[in-house]
């Protein structure tokens, strides 16, 4: 059945099947609510359906936003938003693009997070698609269900590491739906080619186990043969019903986030946020950073607190970066150490983690992360251990007394976990830190100086790569696209980011850059002949028209 909505081109004569009356009241993708004109009520069964006035989708936005602040409760406005998500799409996608300062931290984090810790206890209706333990040997017949063919990028996770939460199982649900809200809002790409996917292979929660609310498989965790099998049988189904699609992993726990990225990234076009998304995002971050201190990358050290997803993700990333500069790939991971719950990461450690081993340097063990910070001198200092307050006082004025302008990132959320605020990492330097941070931090007065913090935010990553990679049907993911996405995000900082002390764009201008990111991926496909369609003379506009638009559109001409 062919399908179209507000934000597609005009349809013509409407065919057959297009829905009349209730019917089209109640589907979220083409109703527009009081907006729905006179002629449009007359010719589609509507007239007595509709209060009387016709509204403007502006007008519509108004009212949504008067209700949604008069509610207190982040949990409230988050099942209000999804309320209208069910209800009128565009209108949803017009409110969130005008405001996503407001709006984001409730479809996304932190809000996201308190819904999926209630998922069973708010759920209002189906949304997205549930693959699980029992759906072994017929899953592509499960992925058929979807109403949509045109279906190009799934967000899938298993539940197991929902944000800094730890396993919620099928409860999860909330982050592919919130994430791909983000695709469609942040770089327009349309809302009926995203698929949320909920891979439920049970849960060790105990409490979700024996809550009766709990709408997930009553079971432990699926591991080894089992769960790999599941998951090579939902891969394989994914690319055989919608050939091509893109799979982005999302909040899965550290033993399979890396082995199955390690395992398809060179099969099918996939990638992970948490780890490949991260890393882009912060790399533009440096960059931005060494256009303040006019520094050179391969003259940088890092070191992070942490050693897991993120830091690894950022870690390989600027190694390719170097390598790709003409580093040779030892002396460019010799520029990235970590430090973990066990102190600095050394060769000399008997038992590391797989994915910790290629920044395991030679060097006598130190336990704290001061007396690292004083011994490696390191340019830049990357949080993201979830370790609160790491950054201290003594922390931030020793990377002062090493640097001229010391880069400190506070990765880490959500906001309680913060290495450190804004306003001890501009105080404590004496106004000379490059900061950014992983929750939202309000501007800081300092010595008559406005500093504007601004998040280091995978949101500004990951949706252009996604409409990039969906354009040009991508057939892999690769590195090289996330390190031209990092190198398009720093140049849409401008100098009057900087003289604020904004290492990224305002969210305001998400669109925008997102549009910029995926041109520059949509390049790199062409470049690594990556791309399965015929590269377009002007890739900027071809892109620009692929982008969604919640404008409503006459349905009778
Ligand atoms: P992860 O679980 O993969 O890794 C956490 C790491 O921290 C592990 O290596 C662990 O050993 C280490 N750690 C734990 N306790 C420690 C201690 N006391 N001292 C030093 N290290 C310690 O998680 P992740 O995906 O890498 O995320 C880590 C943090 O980064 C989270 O708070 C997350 O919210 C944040 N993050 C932020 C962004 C962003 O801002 N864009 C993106 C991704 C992750």
């Amino acid at each position: 059945m062919p399908q179209y909505s507000p934000g597609d081109p005009l349809p013509g004569p409407l065919p057959e099947w297009f829905p009349r009356g209730m019917a089209l009241l109640r589907d979220p993708s083409l109703n527009k609510g009081s907006a729905f004109t006179l002629r449009e009520r007359d010719m589609l069964g509507l007239c007595g359906l509709l209060p009387p006035h016709v509204s403007s989708q502006e007008e519509q936005v108004e009212r949504v936003l008067e209700n949604f602040r008069r509610i207190d409760s982040p949990l409230e406005r988050y099942i209000m938003l999804q309320a209208l998500q069910d209800r009128n799409e565009a209108l949803f996608y017009r409110v969130i693009m005008e405001n996503p300062d407001e709006m984001m931290p409730v479809i996304y984090t932190p809000t996201v997070g308190l819904a999926c810790q209630q998922y069973g206890h708010i759920y209002r209706s189906p949304r997205g698609l549930y693959v699980s333990a029992a759906d072994r040997g017929k899953v592509s017949s499960v992925l058929r269900n979807w109403p949509y063919r045109d279906a190009r990028i799934i967000c899938v996770t298993d539940g197991e590491r929902i944000l800094g939460l730890g396993d919620l199982g099928a409860s999860g649900m909330g982050i592919p739906i919130g994430k791909l809200a983000l695709y469609t809002s942040c770089a327009g790409v349309h809302p009926r080619r995203c698929l949320p996917v909920m891979f439920d292979v049970g849960t060790n929660n105990e409490a979700l186990l024996e809550d009766p609310l709990y709408l997930g498989m009553r079971q432990r965790r699926l591991t080894g043969g089992e769960y790999d099998g599941l998951m090579a049988e939902f891969l394989e189904a994914t690319q055989e019903v919608f050939p091509g699609i893109v799979v982005q992993f999302e909040d899965f726990a550290n033993h399979n986030a890396f082995r199955l990225l390690h395992e398809y990234h060179d099969r099918i076009p996939c990638f992970n946020d948490d780890i490949q998304g991260t890393a882009a995002v912060t790399v533009a971050g440096i960059l931005s950073s060494l256009r303040v201190t006019g520094g050179a990358l391969r003259d940088q050290t890092f070191l992070f607190l942490g050693a897991g997803e993120a830091a690894t993700g950022i870690a390989d990333l600027l190694t390719a970066a170097l390598v790709a500069e003409g580093m040779d790939e030892v002396s460019a991971r010799q520029r990235c150490w970590m430090v973990d719950s066990r102190g600095l990461v050394v060769r000399s450690r008997v038992t590391l983690a797989e994915h910790k081993r290629p920044y395991a340097h030679e060097h006598p063990q130190v336990q704290d992360f001061l007396d690292a910070v004083e011994i490696l001198r390191p340019t830049a200092i990357i949080g993201v251990g979830a370790v609160a307050n790491a950054f201290t006082r003594e922390v931030i004025e020793t990377m002062t007394r090493l640097n001229e302008r010391p880069i400190i990132f506070a990765l880490s959320n959500p906001t309680s976990k913060s290495e450190c605020t804004a306003e001890q990492a501009y105080g404590w330097s004496g106004g000379k830190a490059l900061f950014a941070s992983g929750s939202p931090f309000d501007p800081v007065d300092f010595e008559g100086r406005r500093f504007v913090p601004r998040q280091g935010n995978n949101s500004y990553i990951f949706p252009g790569v996604g409409l990039g990679a969906v354009t040009v049907q991508a057939s892999r993911i690769t590195d090289s696209m996330f390190m031209a996405a990092a190198r398009a995000l720093a140049e849409g900082v401008d100098q009057a980011d900087l003289d604020q002390g904004s290492l990224y764009p305002s969210l305001q201008r998400v669109r925008e850059v997102s549009l910029q990111i995926a041109v520059a991926v949509a390049r790199v496909a062409f470049a690594e002949d990556l791309a399965r369609i015929p590269e377009p003379a002007d890739l900027d506009a071809v892109m620009g028209e692929q982008m969604y638009d919640p404008a409503y559109i006459s349905y009778v001409g």
